[in-house]
């Protein structure tokens, strides 16, 4: 029987593991050899246990034809919310939880993942940490319910990697309300959003702070950015901030320069780790699942022994990518965690995860290159968790200064 692509006709639910049936049960059934779910306190585990199913049984599939159509699934989010994913980073639970939730949506949907890590570490984050009681109040509750949304507004047309020095959007106070004028993007669901947080350039005294830009005041414009060969179910967009007004209280008061916002900015880079083992997970369900059905030469691809060697790199490159987040969440959790250390996981679990598709890209042979059997969708996202949240070569220049003491950016 030929392997049927994920997509169209799969009302089915997906197994969590995603091996095939008919194959003899492998010891490592969750592909969790280094047992890092058992670190998680046994009210945690279950949780994530429960999440990981429905991730994988009611998301998973149902993503592809989202991502082909580059729409967003507002019932996959409701979904999402009810579970608790829009309130990862107020509810208490362990670095090592959140970490793990973040493995586990990457798994399933690379897209939803960065949905979900953005509205916890930078829109739930940055008002949490940074906001007044009064937007705290106003915004919290619909946040973390996941009814509303935030986008995250800080890279410019002209200013990516060197947006902390060159921002060029200003805010101007002007009889009790700031005028916010510029443009930014690629800011994720900023279509769709209630409210953009916008970084801006305070004419007053030159200092970036951070503003919330509801989005149906006058002067806000956003466009989709279309034809993105990943994340592609992510609403990114391109926005246009024209003598945008919003009242004077609306500057959050914690975000009156970088400073506060770059630790933010650290714990992010922190969650795209994550990503980076979570999308190679998936890159091994997919292949481990295609390879114990796909027959060439009278035997199953997965009794090969190149194809076995693949296997086998893609899940040590993933467990690598885990482990090294673990140390990193037990870090996180002592207070102790730096730019430095933060920049060097990303930089790792993604040049790690660029590989680790490839691999997979190349194990399902043509059918590798259709987003319907999933790894030509995973091949396209990991070139984003690449880019985004500081380039590859960003991050490696902060870790490099760090063990240098020089800096090469300039
Ligand atoms: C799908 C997607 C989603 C995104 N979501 C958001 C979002 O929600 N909010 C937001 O604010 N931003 C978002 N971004 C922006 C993202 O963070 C930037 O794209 C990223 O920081 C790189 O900036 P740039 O694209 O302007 O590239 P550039 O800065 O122009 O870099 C181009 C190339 O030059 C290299 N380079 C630049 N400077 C140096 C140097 N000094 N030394 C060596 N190499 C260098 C870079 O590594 C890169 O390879 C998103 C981007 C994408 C693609």
């Amino acid at each position: 029987m030929p392997v049927q692509p994920q997509g169209r006709d799969s009302g089915q639910s997906t197994e969590t593991t995603a091996v095939s049936a008919d194959a003899a049960a492998p010891p490592f059934p969750d592909a969790d050899l280094m047992y890092i779910a058992d670190l998680l306190p046994a009210g945690e585990r279950q949780r994530y246990l429960d999440t990981r199913e429905f991730l994988q049984s009611r998301v998973r599939a149902q993503s592809i034809d989202y991502w082909n159509r580059e729409e967003f699934p507002f019932g996959l989010l409701a979904e999402l919310g009810k579970r608790g994913l829009g309130g990862l980073q107020t509810d208490g639970t362990s670095k090592l939880f959140k970490g793990l939730m973040y493995v586990e949506v990457a798994r399933a949907d690379v897209s939803l993942s960065a949905l979900v890590g953005i509205h916890n570490e930078l829109i739930v984050g940055m008002i949490n940490e940074l906001g007044s009681d009064e937007q705290k109040r106003r915004w919290l509750p619909g946040l973390t319910a996941f009814t509303q949304l935030g986008a995250f507004a800080l890279t410019e047309p002209e200013h990516g990697s060197d947006i902390a020095g060159g921002l060029a959007t200003t805010a101007r106070l002007e009889n009790g309300e700031w005028v916010i004028s510029g443009a930014k993007r690629w800011i994720g669901a900023g279509t769709i959003a209630d409210f953009a947080l916008v970084w801006a350039r305070d004419v007053a005294d030159q200092q970036i702070k951070g503003f919330i830009v509801e989005t149906d005041r006058p002067g806000y414009a956003a466009t989709k950015i279309a034809n993105k060969i990943g994340l592609r179910i992510m609403q990114n967009a391109d926005i246009v901030l024209q003598d945008v007004r919003i009242p004077e209280a609306n500057l959050l008061p914690g975000a009156t320069d970088f400073s506060k916002a770059n630790e933010l900015l650290r714990d992010s880079r922190a969650w795209v780790g994550w990503q980076g083992a979570g999308i190679q997970l998936a890159a091994f369900d997919v292949a481990r699942s295609y390879s114990l059905q796909r027959k060439q030469f009278g035997k199953e691809l997965a009794s090969f022994q190149l194809v076995q060697q693949q296997l086998a790199e893609i899940l040590g490159n993933a467990s690598a990518s885990l482990a090294l987040m673990v140390q990193l969440a037990r870090i996180q959790e002592d207070g102790k965690l730096e730019m430095a250390q933060a920049a060097m996981a990303k930089a790792t679990t993604t040049r790690l995860a660029r590989a680790s598709v490839a691999m997979g890209r190349s194990l399902l042979g043509g059918n590798g290159i259709s987003s319907d059997f999933e790894m030509g969708k995973l091949f396209g996202d990991a070139e984003i968790l690449y880019t985004y949240e500081g380039s590859y070569e960003i991050n490696s220049l902060i870790v490099a200064r760090a063990v240098t003491g020089k800096s090469a950016f300039v």
